[in-house]
Order: structure tokens, then C-alpha cells, then sequence
């Protein structure tokens, strides 16, 4: 039996460059992939308002060889939701997820495939420095979602991925709303290769990924990956209070109680500010443990799987009821 390579594009307002994508830079890979394996294309349209779906189902691959499929949202739902349906859908042994502009690489696709058939489960594009588009932006937001948690994100690390069977199976079991398919597919933390690449330019319009939207989608990383932010402002309650404390016992004692040897002449208002900040630092020290419960209501909620297997380091797996 031929394994099943499964190509999955999300695609939005596409129009100006769809066809060209698809004909010029997919299909030949298809074309030379359909020697060795059966191929599939999931294209998400994700509620494009201009011709781009009419476009696709004029392209040559359309009528190609390779098995394609148009899943077509209602309205906008934003490139994640697209992702995740393309992962639902798709039924390959190995599922390429690319950018339908033009600005992932397709020619590496041959390189991803080879690193999966030597054992990696999911294979990552790493955006090779030297030519970048939206650096300062994509660079924020790398630096966020590693400072706040989720360390295993790769710097450049992109969206143009290769992932197995069982990761697809893994994310499909994900029902969290917030989600970012990279920070997730690495978060489930399955055999990870990486190959270095260079963007090209996107083939037509305009990115929507600017500044603020990727600045955006890094706090909704970071809020839905760790819960530092939360408890940040308990441990500045906690420096506040010791500190306040303390230096509060020090002047009355040094004050009141010994008489002002040191010859300090604390003021009233002095004491009385020490007073205030040590107050502040015991509300925010409150405000964190409260935070803390909301924690454990967000990590219910979000309902993650409580563990991901990986089959090939496990011996002798029973096969669960679900399993296919
Ligand atoms: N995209 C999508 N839904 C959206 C926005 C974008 O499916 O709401 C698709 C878009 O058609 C493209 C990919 O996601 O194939 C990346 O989008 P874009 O080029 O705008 O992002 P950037 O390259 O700036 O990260
Ligand atoms: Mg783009």
C-alpha cells in the first residue's frame, strides 16, 4: 500500500495569486510525489470574499491527479481555525501544512517528507534570517512565547510543517479555542526535525500577519501556554510586602522604640507611605491566589489531553477502543 501524503492550505483572499501557487509551485511537487505516494490536497477556503474559490476550482491541479479537496467555511474564522479543519480532514500518513501566498518554500517539501521516513514526527521550517519580511514583529513575538512558558518553541520556527498521522491525531483531540497549531504541535512534543528556509515574497496582496496581529497573537499564546503572567504580580506583592515590612519594623523601632539613635527623623508621612505599599503588596498577594484558582479553572477548561502517546516508544500498547 502507498502512503498517503496529505497537503493542507489555508486560504483567504487568495485571489491574485491562488492559481499560480497552486499550478506552478504545488503541482510540479505533487506531480513528483505522485511517483512514490498517493497525494491528497485539503484546501480551506476560509470564507474568502473574492473570486478565489471560482479560481481554484479553475486550476490545473484541481483537475490533476492528486486528490483534491475544497472545505469552505461560512465566514472568516482566521488562519488557526483553517488549520485545524485541514488537520481534520485530511487523511494522510504525513500532513503538509502550507501557506497558500507563495511564501513557504514548496520545493522543500520533498526534504520534509525524506526527514519523516527517517523517524521524525514532525518536521518544523525554520525561517533562515538573513531574509525576512516582518522581522521585528515575528521576533517579538518568538521572544514572548518563550519568556512566558512555552520554551520549546523554536525561534522562527513556522507553520510550514510536516506532521505524522499520530500527531494529527494527537491535535485533533484538542478543543481549546485559543490556539496557535505551532505552539500546540510542538507542545505535544513528539520527534521534531528542523529545516532551515528561506521565505520568498508573498506572490500577491497584502499579509494580514502585521505587527499588532502577531503582537496579539503572542499574548494569546503565552495566556493559553503558561500561567506566568498570572502569578507575576503575587511574587511583585510578595517583594513589596517583605520589603515594606521590614523596613516599616525598622523605623519603629529604631524610631519609637529606641529613640532615633541613628538620627534618621522619620517623618509621619514616610511611615505612612511604607504603610500604604506594604497594604498594596497584600492585595496583590490576594489577587494572586485568587489568579491561582482561575488558573486551575483555565487549565479545565481548556480541557487538554492529560497525556499524548508516542506509539513508536511504547512496547507492547494495548490498543485502546478508539484507537484506529
Ligand atoms: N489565511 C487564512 N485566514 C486568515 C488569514 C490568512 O486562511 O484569516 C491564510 C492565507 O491565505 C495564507 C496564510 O493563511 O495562506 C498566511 O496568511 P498571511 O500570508 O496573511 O500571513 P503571514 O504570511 O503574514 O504570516
Ligand atoms: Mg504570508
Amino acid at each position: 500500500m502507498r502512503k498517503v501524503v496529505s497537503i493542507v492550505v489555508p486560504i483567504y483572499n487568495e485571489a491574485g495569486g491562488i492559481s499560480r501557487f497552486l499550478d506552478e509551485k504545488l503541482l510540479p511537487e505533487l506531480n513528483n510525489l505522485n511517483k512514490t505516494y498517493t497525494t491528497e490536497v485539503v484546501l480551506v477556503n476560509d470564507g474568502s470574499s473574492d473570486k478565489t474559490i471560482e479560481i481554484i476550482k479553475e486550476t490545473a491541479l484541481n483537475k490533476s491527479r492528486a486528490d483534491v479537496r475544497i472545505i469552505s467555511f461560512s465566514h472568516n474564522f482566521g488562519k488557526e481555525a483553517a488549520l485545524t479543519a485541514g488537520i481534520k480532514y485530511a487523511v494522510g500518513d504525513a500532513i503538509v501544512l502550507i501557506d497558500a501566498d507563495g511564501q513557504h518554500p514548496a520545493e522543500v517539501i520533498p526534504q520534509m517528507i525524506e526527514k519523516w521516513e527517517k523517524g521524525a514526527k514532525v518536521v518544523t521550517a525554520v525561517r533562515d534570517h538573513s531574509k525576512t519580511n516582518h522581522k521585528i514583529g515575528s521576533s517579538i513575538f518568538y521572544k514572548t512565547m518563550r519568556i512566558f512558558g512555552n520554551k520549546s518553541v523554536k525561534e522562527g520556527a513556522m507553520d510550514f510543517r510536516l506532521i505524522d498521522r499520530e500527531v494529527a491525531d494527537a491535535y485533533n483531540i484538542f478543543t481549546e479555542h485559543n490556539r496557535i497549531a505551532r505552539g500546540l504541535i510542538d507542545w505535544l512534543g513528539f520527534p521534531q526535525e528542523y529545516i532551515k528556509v528561506k521565505l520568498h515574497g508573498r506572490m500577491s496582496g497584502k499579509g494580514t500577519y502585521n505587527f499588532g496581529k502577531l503582537f496579539a497573537l503572542a499574548i494569546d499564546s503565552f495566556v493559553s501556554m503558561s500561567r506566568t503572567p498570572l502569578v507575576f504580580f503575587g511574587y511583585l506583592g510578595g517583594f513589596i510586602t517583605i520589603f515594606s515590612g521590614i523596613l516599616g519594623l525598622f523605623i519603629l523601632i529604631e524610631q519609637y522604640i529606641m529613640g532615633d539613635p541613628l538620627n534618621l527623623d522619620w517623618s509621619g508621612a514616610v511611615a505612612m507611605c511604607i504603610f500604604i505599599s506594604f497594604l498594596i503588596g497584600i492585595v496583590l498577594i490576594s489577587q494572586a491566589i485568587t489568579a491561582l484558582y482561575i488558573s486551575q479553572i483555565h487549565t479545565e477548561v481548556k480541557n487538554r489531553p492529560l497525556f499524548v502517546i508516542d506509539k513508536e516508544k511504547s512496547v507492547k500498547l494495548e490498543k485502546g477502543k478508539n484507537d484506529k
